[in-house]
């Protein structure tokens, strides 16, 4: 179904909103490359998931789907771009017909570039055959899967609706169709111990993948989980346990061929996620549906986390931000470190100086001595020797704090 389809709630479309500069203008001179598109929909919230998504409430698809050709309508001509990304929520939530019609609202408003990236997020529970057809027609190239474990107890213990044989066997169906298949992987689960997750790599490196995102579990207030944590009710592995499942991770996938390139990321050669490089990067990208975020013309903006007032708002063509904030030089150049430090490559010293008009040095002197005397942090010529700076390995498992005294 094309754009002409939306009749339903034609009516309601406002050319107020089009004066309306908020923030989705970006600087003609440096258009950015990148779109991500927020599918809020699951079949049930697992219980440690505090993303943007309503479950259980599939009566309003259609209506978000026209509320995204609203808002999409706010990128007027069609723009080639390098990377699209799809992410929920769960995107193969949708029906076949309506996941045609989303990919079909998107390339109405960008074309992918012959050698870009379309990524789209998928559970292994329903990904059907129709549905990998439908993506890989209208040109997705990169398929993320959320597979989580091999192990069926801590399946159970996340809520996921897979078992561990249905999600090797989606692994395979996919990559047959999409070739670029990634998987997600949790670690830190209550319950897990050392030999399940060590199961869990080794069934995954010897899957036809080309990427593994491996996370360690978070307890998000607001969330089940948080609660029940809170109560007692879950056995917790230890700080030192929590940093030998990282620790597996950073010695197996390796070794199998996947590459660290970013705390929590694992790619064969060739196969690191570009999307997410334009984040890391601090590029420049649009963002789309409830909960997206958007960075154009140094302005980053969220939409409304909640998803019927992103679409009641949208259905009325009004937009439905949460956050706006305009990021001054030194306010860029403090997150570009931030995002920068993640990637294993580090930062190109002089590259960033030239980029944002200061010297890591001149922008936080004290966390980069400190952290650098401590070992945690390191400066390395690449291979054109250039000067990097990066986490090292011990400081990858402190990542989070090292990162934010840079801020
Ligand atoms: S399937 Fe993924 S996005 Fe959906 S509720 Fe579970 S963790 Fe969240």
């Amino acid at each position: 179904m094309g754009r002409s389809g939306d009749g339903q709630t034609g009516e309601v479309r406002d050319a107020s909103w089009r004066s309306d500069p908020v923030v989705y203008e970006w600087d003609p001179a440096h258009p950015p490359g990148s779109v991500y598109v927020h599918v809020p929909f699951c079949f049930h919230r697992c219980g440690y998931c505090d993303f943007t998504l309503v479950a259980g409430q599939d009566e309003l698809i259609e209506p978000w789907l026209t509320a995204l050709s609203f808002e999409l309508d706010r990128q007027p001509e069609r723009l080639s771009v390098q990377t699209i990304y799809l992410g929920g929520g769960t995107p193969t939530h949708l029906s076949p017909g309506q996941l045609a019609r989303l990919l079909e609202e998107i390339g109405d408003r960008f074309r992918l570039t012959s050698d870009g990236e379309y990524s789209v997020e998928a559970n292994p529970d329903g990904l059907s055959d129709e549905k990998l057809a439908v993506l890989a027609g209208a040109g997705v190239n990169r398929i993320s899967l959320g597979v989580q474990s091999f192990d069926e107890q801590i399946l159970r213990c996340l809520e996921r609706t897979h078992s561990p044989d249905e999600a090797a066997a989606a692994v395979g169906r996919a990559a047959a169709v999409i070739p670029n298949v990634s998987i997600d992987l949790i670690f830190g689960v209550p319950g897990q111990t050392g030999s399940s997750w060590a199961t869990t790599l080794r069934r995954a490196v010897d899957l036809p993948i080309r990427h593994v995102s491996a996370y360690g579990l978070t307890f998000e207030k607001g969330t089940d989980f948080f609660r029940r944590r809170r109560r007692g009710e879950f056995d917790l592995p230890s700080p030192e346990q929590e940093r030998d499942f990282y620790e597996r991770a950073m010695d197996v996938l390796p070794a199998a061929g996947f590459g660290q390139y970013e705390i929590s990321s694992f790619a064969r050669t060739g196969f690191c996620c570009r999307h997410n490089q334009v984040y890391w990067d601090a590029r420049e990208y649009f963002g789309f549906g409830p909960g997206a975020a958007r960075y154009l013309a140094g302005v980053r903006s969220t939409n409304s986390r909640n998803t019927r007032r992103w679409i009641e708002s949208w259905l009325k063509g009004r937009p439905a931000l949460q956050e706006r904030e305009q990021l001054g030089p030194e306010d860029r150049a403090r997150e570009a470190v931030m995002l920068g430090l993640r990637q294993t490559r580090g930062i190109d010293l002089e590259r960033f100086a030239q980029r944002f008009g200061y010297t890591i040095r001149e922008l936080s002197p004290a966390a980069l001595d400190t952290h650098l005397a401590e070992g945690l942090l390191q400066i390395e010529p690449d291979s054109a020797g250039r000067p990097h700076l990066s986490l090292t390995r011990r400081g990858r498992f402190v990542a989070d704090s090292i990162v934010g005294a840079f801020l």
